[in-house]
C-alpha cells in the first residue's frame, strides 16, 4: 500500500501539459534549450531531439555543435538556432547567458575528452539537464561525473545504459527469482535515482520514473497502449527531446519526466504502425491540440 501510494497514476501527466498553455508571454518566458550535437555526419540524433524540443513548446532551442558541424545542422534545421562549440569553455562562455534554462546532452554527443569535458562544464552550470546516450556512458566511465549529478538532472536510460550506469542494481533486476518479492524495475528505478541524486527514467515496453524522494510512475506502452513501433532507431532522442523541452518550460524534472514519457507513448500511438523516429515531433500537435 505504501508503494501504491508513491506511485502516481500516469493519468496525471495529461494535466500537466495544459496548464503550461495557459501562459501568456514571449518566446524568451516558454523557456530555451540547448542542445548538444556531435560532429560532421553524427548530428541526426541532436536534431531529432531539437525538433522534439521545439515542438513540445519550448520558446527557443539551440543546437550547439563543433564548429564544422554548424553547415549540416545549418542545412537541416531552420528555427533551430546553432552554436559553435569548440570546448567546455567554450560551453561554459554559452552558458553564461542565464536564459538558456534546460540542457540536452547525450544523443550523437559522441565519448571523446573534449565531450566528458562538455558534461562536465554543463554540471558545473547547474541548469535543468537531460543525460542521455553517450552523455551517460561518459558518466558511467568517470565517477566525478557521476559525483557532480544534482537534483535538476533527468537521467534517461534503456536497459542497456542503465546496466553500465547501476551493474549492481542491473544485475539485482535480472537475477533469477529467489523467495520474498521479486526485485522489480520500480525497486531499481527508486534505488538509481536515490544513488545519484536525480530523476530517473529508466525505458522500455513500460518506462518507469523516480525521484531521489521516492515518488515514482509507470507509463506502460502495453494493453491499450501498446505502441511497439516505439522500439525504433532514434525514438529515444526524440523522448530526450521532448524532457529537455518541457525542462525549459519550467516543468520541474519529475513532471518534464512524467509528462515526456506520456506524450511519447501518445504521439506514436496516433501515428500507428511504420512510424519513424522523424514522425514523433511532427505528429505531437494532434495530440497536444487534444490535452487542450
Ligand atoms: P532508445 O533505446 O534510446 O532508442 O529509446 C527507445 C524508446 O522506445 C524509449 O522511449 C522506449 O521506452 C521506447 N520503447 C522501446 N521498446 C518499446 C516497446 N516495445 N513498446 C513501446 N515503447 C518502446
Ligand atoms: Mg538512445
Amino acid at each position: 500500500a505504501q508503494l501504491a501510494r508513491m506511485i502516481s497514476a500516469l493519468a496525471g501527466a495529461d494535466s500537466l501539459y495544459p496548464k503550461l498553455c495557459k501562459s501568456a508571454g514571449h518566446k524568451y518566458t516558454h523557456g530555451h534549450a540547448l542542445i548538444l550535437s556531435g560532429g560532421p555526419g553524427r548530428g541526426g540524433a541532436a536534431r531529432l531531439a531539437a525538433r522534439a524540443a521545439l515542438r513540445s513548446g519550448s520558446g527557443l532551442v539551440t543546437v550547439g555543435c563543433p564548429p564544422d558541424a554548424v553547415p549540416e545542422n545549418a542545412a537541416r534545421l531552420d528555427a533551430v538556432m546553432l552554436c559553435p562549440l569548440e570546448d567546455a569553455q567554450a560551453l561554459a562562455h554559452t552558458l553564461e547567458d542565464t536564459r538558456i534554462n534546460a540542457l540536452c546532452l547525450g544523443p550523437g554527443l559522441g565519448l571523446g575528452t573534449r565531450e566528458g569535458a562538455l558534461v562536465a562544464a554543463a554540471l558545473t552550470a547547474g541548469r535543468a539537464t537531460v543525460f542521455d546516450a553517450d552523455a551517460l556512458t561518459l558518466i558511467a566511465g568517470d565517477p566525478a561525473l557521476f559525483a557532480a549529478l544534482h537534483d535538476r538532472c533527468v537521467l534517461t536510460p534503456h536497459a542497456g545504459e542503465f546496466a553500465r550506469l547501476f551493474p549492481d542494481l542491473a544485475e539485482r533486476l535480472h537475477a533469477p527469482a529467489v523467495e520474498g518479492p521479486a526485485y522489480s524495475k520500480l525497486d531499481a528505478a527508486r534505488d538509481a535515482a536515490a544513488r545519484s541524486g536525480c530523476t530517473v527514467l529508466i525505458k522500455g515496453p513500460d518506462t518507469v520514473i523516480s525521484t531521489p524522494d521516492g515518488r515514482a510512475c509507470i507509463n506502460a506502452a502495453v494493453g491499450e497502449r501498446a505502441a511497439p513501433w516505439l522500439a525504433t532507431a532514434g525514438s529515444g532522442d526524440v523522448l530526450a527531446g521532448l524532457v529537455a523541452g518541457l525542462l525549459a518550460r519550467g516543468l520541474p524534472p519529475f513532471d518534464a519526466a512524467q509528462t515526456a514519457a506520456y506524450l511519447h507513448v501518445e504521439a506514436a500511438i496516433a501515428f500507428g504502425p511504420g512510424l519513424i523516429a522523424e514522425d514523433l515531433p511532427e505528429i505531437l500537435p494532434k495530440v497536444l491540440q487534444r490535452l487542450g
